[in-house]
């Protein structure tokens, strides 16, 4: 399986604060457990799961080896199928590890020794080249904190990387102030010209829906014109869409991933919309994507009146007049009014039709797919291996990278994550490396060269 080799290598999908695994958090929590500030975690664990839980006495246990000890913490940590897919759950445990990184941040002021642990780990795994990625506390009020967490992170990144390990860096955008933080990743890269070759790009994470696309077409058209103004510093933009989309139809959920990729994004995390079938989509709940927002539905109208032609050529039947008098009444609801419209056979199989022609609109653009295979199964609703959007990926001409997410909260690696996809593909070796070529390929800053 050395045809492989080269995808174990390069990791483009990972958060920084995922890839803590449990036996990292016992040996940072070892002296400092019973000290650290706890709250986030046992708020929000309360809040997911319903029960109060002792992060202290978890901790000593495991330490202590009691029995059972290690399997409880890890319980509250790594997050499983058992956990059915609710975001809630995930962050809760999530903030166990980020409670822990606080406290290394801003209690001892020794964050560095988490990041090298992290990098550290992926260089013992083979992995030869990352992206990370990581948000930090974003407030209009408070850019010095926003700057000083990013300047540590990349300049970690930038003294962990040589010539055998080169680690490289997005910064995550919060969703609802692009443009702020755009404006203080450029601030950053001024004051900061040593870390220009580690920081790679933009990464929008985080929750998606109620963000449409649109949303962040001014960051996009500033991104793209600093890129011209200073090709030296090219930024590349990597966006999570098509996730979770439990708020809007499946045509809008598609439209999203079609909107973020002519906006210009180089990569498109997951795009779940583009690859799971909708009646599998359809049966994950009662009634699921049969209601939106009435401005969700006129962006639709409007999207399919623009890419009519394509669209018709693809065997998507436009009504222009039918379109035109829904518009019109439409204009008179709130643009938050709730619009309800049931699925039928003939409107599902349009709706494969649709992935069909963005996907082929991706290659065309060149626009990237990261495919997260277990987060997909756990986080992203993706029922079973059988159904997971990765085929349909496979089968297309998309280009197309494997990445873990968050390894350590998922507990998986890259390499289980390469191995899960071949075993699924039921490819050899050989054809899936053909396939998806070499990943470094698609890396982030490649621009800069041309
Ligand atoms: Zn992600």
């Amino acid at each position: 399986m050395k045809a492989l080799e080269p995808l174990r290598q390069c990791e483009l999908h990972v958060h920084l604060g995922g890839c803590l695994f449990v036996d990292d958090l016992l040996e940072l929590a070892r002296d400092v457990y019973a000290r650290v500030d706890w709250h986030l975690f046992v708020s929000s664990y309360a809040r997911a799961f319903g029960v109060t839980p002792d992060p202290v006495q978890l901790f000593r246990r495991a330490l202590q080896q009691r029995p059972g000890g290690l399997e409880a913490l890890r319980r509250h940590y790594v997050f499983t199928d058992q956990d059915g897919g609710d975001f809630a759950r995930f962050q809760a445990k999530l903030n166990l590890a980020i409670c822990l990184y606080r406290h290394w941040w801003l209690a001892m002021g020794r964050e560095e020794e988490v990041n090298r642990r992290i990098v550290e780990r992926h260089r013992r795994e083979g992995t030869r080249y990352v992206e990370y990625r990581a948000m930090a506390p974003y407030g209009p009020d408070n850019p010095e904190g926003f700057l000083a967490f990013h300047t540590l992170v990349a300049r970690t990144l930038h003294h962990a990387s040589d010539r055998s390990f080169r680690a490289r860096y997005l910064i995550s955008v919060p969703r609802w102030a692009g443009l702020e933080a755009y404006c203080l990743v450029r601030q950053l890269l001024a004051e900061h010209p040593e870390l220009v070759s580690t920081i790679v790009g933009l990464d929008f994470c985080f929750f998606e829906e109620g963000h449409p696309p649109a949303a962040a077409a001014p960051v996009f058209a500033r991104v793209e014109r600093d890129n011209r103004a200073h090709p030296e510093q090219a930024l590349d933009i990597a966006y999570h869409v098509g996730e979770i989309y439990d708020d809007k139809s499946l045509e809008s959920a598609i439209r999203w991933c079609h909107e973020a990729a002519e906006l210009g994004a180089r990569r498109l995390g997951h795009a779940i919309a583009l690859g799971l079938d909708p009646e599998v989509a359809l049966g994950r709940r009662p009634g699921a994507h049969e209601r939106e927002p009435a401005s969700e539905r006129l962006a639709q109208i409007a999207y399919d009146l623009e890419h009519r032609q394509a669209l018709e050529a693809a065997g998507v039947e436009v009504p222009v007049a039918a379109l035109r008098r829904e518009q019109q009444d439409l204009k008179r609801l709130p643009l938050k009014a709730v619009v309800t419209r049931p699925y039928s056979a003939a409107r599902l199989a349009e709706i494969r039709r649709r992935q069909d022609l963005v996907l082929v609109r991706l290659a065309a653009l060149g626009t990237v797919i990261e495919t997260c295979p277990t987060s997909n199964l756990r986080l992203g609703d993706v029922p079973g291996p059988a159904c997971h959007p990765v085929q349909r990926f496979l089968a297309s001409d998309v280009p197309l990278v494997i990445g873990a997410d968050d390894p350590g909260i998922f507990a998986v690696t890259l390499a289980e994550e390469v191995d899960w996809v071949h075993r699924q593909s039921g490819w050899s070796a050989a054809r899936l490396a053909r396939r998806l070529g070499r990943p470094q390929g698609w890396a982030c800053g490649r621009q800069r060269h041309v």
